[in-house]
């Protein structure tokens, strides 16, 4: 029981029983009206939003309607955004990223950023803007940046990459992060993904399993207060 997934990418509007809370996040606009009825009934919430692989090609208007369903459900969270060294266009990615950004600062929603070897433009655009808070999603990466994001009221997500024993900067990451920042996730279809992930951080962190799980919740408590999400 209250297991939480903080980043999933779900097909389904009904939660197993051993999870609390979902956050299922859209990566393009044709993936929005999957996610933008959520509002956290049942435990589930939506975020919507363009992912860095997905920039290419987007309507003219994606914005004005990204905006419109923000506006109807006041719940709704903005994800799967972010930047990504290893996919191509970063110009666009950058220009989709922060137009997100102030999206989620001026309407007061929690981000959800996916970012992979982008982090010196990440700190530089949250310098510019900065989200009521933030949900790092897959987690793996130096102590450093870690305590520089700390700044920005950032959550640290981590996934399945925590469950691979050779990824030692995963762990390294889990170990650097505060306590009151942690949570789990599945970044998949299948939110029952996160007991494994919830077990293996409580054998990485040294602490009873029942210990991180309630830690867990209690942060995805404070994530939804702080984005003051009903
Ligand atoms: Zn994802």
């Amino acid at each position: 029981m209250n297991y939480v997934d903080a980043h999933c990418h779900l097909n389904v509007d009904e939660l197993p029983t051993d999870i609390a809370v979902a956050i299922t996040n859209a990566t393009h606009p044709a993936d929005w009206s999957r996610v933008a009825h959520h509002d956290g009934r049942g435990g589930v919430y939506g975020a919507v939003g363009v992912h860095p692989w997905r920039v290419a090609n987007l309507p003219d208007d994606w914005a004005e309607k990204m905006r419109e369903l923000l506006l109807s459900n006041p719940n709704l969270m903005i994800g799967e955004i972010g930047l990504d060294k290893n996919h191509p266009d970063m110009g666009t990615q950058v220009d989709v990223f922060i137009t997100q950004l102030q999206m989620a600062a001026t309407l007061g929603r929690v981000a959800h950023i996916h970012c992979v070897g982008a982090w010196d433009r990440l700190l530089d655009a949250l310098r510019a803007t900065v989200p009521p808070a933030i949900v790092l999603h897959g987690t793996a990466t130096s102590p450093e940046m870690i305590r520089a994001l700390l700044k920005y009221n950032v959550y640290f997500s981590f996934g399945r990459a925590i469950c691979n024993p050779a990824h030692a900067r995963a762990h390294k990451a889990l170990q650097a992060t505060p306590q009151n920042r942690i949570l789990s996730e599945s970044d998949s279809d299948n939110p029952m993904n996160v007991v494994g992930v919830v077990q293996k951080m409580s054998e990485i962190l040294n602490r009873p399993l029942a210990e991180i799980k309630n830690t867990i919740y209690n942060n995805a408590m404070g994530l939804l207060k702080n984005g003051q999400i009903a």
